[in-house]
């Protein structure tokens, strides 16, 4: 099959032309240049995906290098792995040494050698995922599909390369499920079944890779399909037993990614999925994961605000009293807590903290006190300490009110 057309037609022209380029420098070294992995899946599938990879019969870093010499582009190279990344001002391009991966014991990084197009599609993780696209002249646009990636494209499924694919890298179960629930595609039968039995190796893969894995099911426009699913396969608890993926989570994360400004989603989604946990179950997940020291901090204060919730719960509450209630608490935490709570009144003063009480300041700072008369030291501490608090209570609201207001504190402290 050719689909030369089609990667006209789907590449900008911009991005098309630097490919083109690539593959034309490749050939003068007597090397081949492919597109590989998410690219293929997505052009035969109508997405739009222009995170393009390539991968090359021969050395990717010397032919990036090469790309590099004579383009505005700017070189990333990993010489160890034999790959590189072309960045240019709209694009970055990836570049990889096709290569052959054995597994010494499940779980373990594979040993790397140079191989052949047909080694590096083996070594993916499903059908799907292991087609490519040649560039080189005598077959531009020619599919290569040993896998038979279309024909699972058609059928809506995930497949896995081989028996030992799980086993042998148990990442792939955590993006068997990712792929599916994007895709609405459907687990094949016998790679189902692997799945299910290989879930306790999942105990093999470290921390940091899980984390990665889990951090891109965060970033999928709707994770908690991924996260119900993975729930219901018995995959969660083999991460942390009070993991879940109930109907909470989906609408907990459904809110979340409606908040105006969706910055740090994936961390605010962390904080919810532990939402339920104990104190021994969330420090054990944090080790399990090598959670960073800012994540598990808003992680961590998520719970503790949780348990201080029922203090705010308190219509009659002033804007300094919840300011002094939250202020040593992560944001994230804050936000995790006003989508938690049932409670209109904690969340109302939850949301009045982040939006407001956190950004209020006094007019006067302590130059300006020193110019009233007032030296600085504990006195002058406390002034604008009850500044911060009159002008956080709407006591005070202009400059004038805050000299006044400062004046009368100097004489009475
Ligand atoms: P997307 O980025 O849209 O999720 P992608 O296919 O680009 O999809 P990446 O995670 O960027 O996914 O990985 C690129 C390619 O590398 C995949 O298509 C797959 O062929 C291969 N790959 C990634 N992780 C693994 C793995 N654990 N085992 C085998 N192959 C993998
Ligand atoms: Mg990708």
């Amino acid at each position: 099959m050719n689909l030369a057309q089609q990667i006209e037609q789907y590449l900008p022209q911009q991005l098309l032309a630097l490919v083109q380029d690539i593959s034309a420098q490749a050939a003068k070294r007597g090397q081949r240049v492919y597109l590989i992995g998410g690219v293929v899946r997505d052009l035969l599938l109508g997405y739009p995906n222009f995170d393009l990879d390539l991968v090359v019969e021969g050395d990717a870093v010397k032919l990036a290098q090469r790309v590099a010499e004579t383009s505005q582009a700017k070189l990333l190279a990993h010489h160890r792995f034999g790959t590189a990344k072309l960045r240019y001002e709209n694009f970055t391009l990836d570049l990889a040494t096709a290569r052959r991966e054995t597994y010494a014991r499940p779980g373990a990084l594979p040993a790397v050698t140079p191989g052949t197009l047909k080694d590096d599609l083996i070594r993916r993780d499903f059908s799907i995922n292991a087609m490519a696209i040649s560039l080189a002249a005598n077959n531009y646009g020619e599919l290569v599909d040993s896998h038979h990636g279309k024909s699972d494209l058609e059928h809506h499924l995930i497949r896995i390369l081989h028996p030992g694919s799980f086993s042998d890298d148990a990442t792939r179960i955590l993006r068997a499920i990712r792929y599916e629930q994007r895709l609405g595609f459907e687990l094949e039968a016998q790679t189902a079944q692997l799945l299910k039995r290989d879930i306790p190796m999942l105990d093999t893969i470290s921390g940091d890779r899980i984390r990665h894995e889990l951090e891109l099911i965060l970033k999928e426009k709707q994770p908690e399909l991924v996260i119900k699913r993975l729930a219901a396969l018995g995959v969660l608890p083999r991460i942390s037993p009070s993991l879940k993926g109930d109907g909470w989570i989906a609408e907990k994360f459904d809110k979340a990614r409606r908040l105006k400004k969706p910055t740090q989603l994936a961390s605010l989604y962390f904080c919810l999925l532990v939402y339920s946990f104990s104190e021994r179950r969330i420090e054990q997940l944090l080790a399990r994961l090598n959670i960073s020291a800012k994540l598990s901090r808003a992680m961590l204060d998520t719970l503790r605000l949780k348990t201080s919730l029922p203090l705010l719960d308190k219509p009659s509450r002033k804007p300094s009293e919840i300011y002094y209630l939250l202020r040593e608490y992560e944001p994230l935490a804050i936000q995790a807590n006003a989508l938690a709570s049932e409670s209109p009144t904690v969340h109302h003063h939850l949301q009045l903290f982040l939006t407001k009480l956190r950004y209020v300041r006094t007019a006067l700072d302590g130059e300006e006190l020193k110019r009233l008369g007032i030296s600085a030291g504990p006195k002058m501490g406390k002034v604008l300490q009850i500044l911060h608090k009159a002008k956080l209570d709407g006591e005070v609201r202009t400059r004038t009110d805050e000299k006044k207001l400062a004046l009368s504190l100097s004489l009475k402290l």
